[in-house]
């Protein structure tokens, strides 16, 4: 079976590869000239996220985190230890393994090639069209086939965000993330160190044209100084699925083209690695299947999570979470009994609900 998949991101090399492993041959399109680029993405990732991604990512991670600081400027902050690490992953690397893995596998790389969907099961690109037995689409969130596909156009919510990694000497420890009503309109904001010498500073925003501002104040408030800016990048972050289930049968969408975030944090690793975790397809037909199942399931999983989201980025839990923090400031929280996943959010309300004597008892009230 040939299979043409459209975006060669995360998504569309995860796709990839677990289509050349069931067999199928596979053709990938992808409008800029190399694997990873341009960066977009911050690539912080659960450790079990780290562990489905298995030897893929040897070496392709850099820091480690057990401590989450959330603070709220003006309030106060409380300290997460958390039961497992956070990583922050390197998506160049990543990516360059997989189009790696893919090439060993036989599958051809169109690079620097946009594609158009044309009828019949066919991709416009180059100037030829090509008919294949089945579409992957993982345009990722500009989603235009997406809008052409489904009329109703893409509904889902989008903040912009930016990371900035600057040379500065620092002492900053673990992963420290903000809320503010200007600062990080609508999500937040998130300074880390990669090592003794650089830091990323980054925030998501409905307010764009004031990101680059708002980093500057981050910065100033965590005492760095003479920090020498070494690159920037950024890109939209989605808030959650726009789809239930896959509509057309020849056409699989995955990644953010399907809305596959997390819609508390827009994490879209997580989401993409757990949606492909079978390698026992015994054909192209059925891996297909495989991955509609997948993101299918994932969509439901993170549907679950978007109430959480819609109470944690509004304006008006801004002004709780202020009281909240200002009474706990200072208070350290120990996940001994793993209550929070960084991943299932949904789950972890439903456990700190299940578990709230526990929990208190953890913040000493
Ligand atoms: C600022 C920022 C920070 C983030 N931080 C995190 C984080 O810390 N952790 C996390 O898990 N997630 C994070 N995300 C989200 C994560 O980056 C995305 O969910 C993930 O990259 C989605 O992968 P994808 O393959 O679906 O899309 P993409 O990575 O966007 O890939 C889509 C690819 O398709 C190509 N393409 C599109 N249309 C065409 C076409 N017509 N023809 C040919 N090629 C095409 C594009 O060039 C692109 O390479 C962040 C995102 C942003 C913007």
């Amino acid at each position: 079976m040939r299979v043409g998949v459209i975006g060669g991101g995360l998504a569309g090399l995860f796709s990839s590869l677990n289509l050349l492993y069931a067999g199928c041959e596979v053709d990938i399109y992808e409008e800029h000239d190399r694997p990873g680029y341009p960066k977009h993405c911050t690539g912080l990732v659960s450790e079990q996220t780290m562990k489905m991604l298995g030897r893929l990512a040897n070496k392709c991670s850099d820091a480690f985190f057990n401590k989450i600081n959330l603070e709220i400027p003006g309030s106060g902050n409380i300290t997460l230890h958390t039961s497992s690490k956070i990583v922050h992953l390197d998506r160049v690397c990543i990516e360059e393994r997989l189009a790696e893995a893919i090439l060993g596998l036989g599958g051809r790389f169109f690079w620097h090639t946009k594609a158009i969907l044309g009828r019949d099961s066919t991709i416009v690109a180059g100037g030829l069209t090509t008919r294949y037995d089945h579409i992957v689409v993982a345009e990722g969130i500009r989603r235009e086939i997406f809008k052409k596909v489904y009329k109703g156009g893409d509904s889902a919510k989008k903040v912009f965000g930016i990371n900035i990694v600057y040379k500065a000497r620092n002492d900053l420890e673990g992963i420290n993330i903000g809320f503010h009503p200007t600062l990080a309109p609508g999500f937040f904001y998130w300074i880390f160190p990669i090592s003794d010498e650089e830091i990323i500073v980054g925030l998501g925003t409905s307010e764009p044209k004031t990101s680059l501002r708002a980093i500057d104040v981050v910065l100033k408030k965590y005492g760095i100084s003479n920090a020498k800016k070494i690159e920037s990048y950024g890109g939209w972050i989605g808030e959650g699925p726009i789809l239930k289930r896959q509509l057309k049968k020849n056409l699989t969408f995955v990644g953010d083209a399907f809305g596959l975030q997390k819609p508390l944090t827009g994490g879209g690793i997580y989401p993409i690695v757990s949606s492909f975790t079978y390698k026992n397809s015994n054909s192209c037909s059925d891996a297909i299947a495989e991955i509609r199942y997948g993101t299918e399931k994932v969509a439901s999983i993170l549907r679950k999570q978007m109430p959480i989201a819609k109470v944690f980025h509004s304006s008006y839990f801004y002004y709780i979470l202020y009281k909240i923090f200002r009474n706990l400031n200072g208070t350290e929280i120990r996940d001994d009994y793993k209550l929070i996943n960084y991943d299932r959010h949904d789950l972890s309300i439903q456990r700190i609900f299940l578990h709230l004597p526990l929990f208190l008892k953890e913040i000493k009230i």
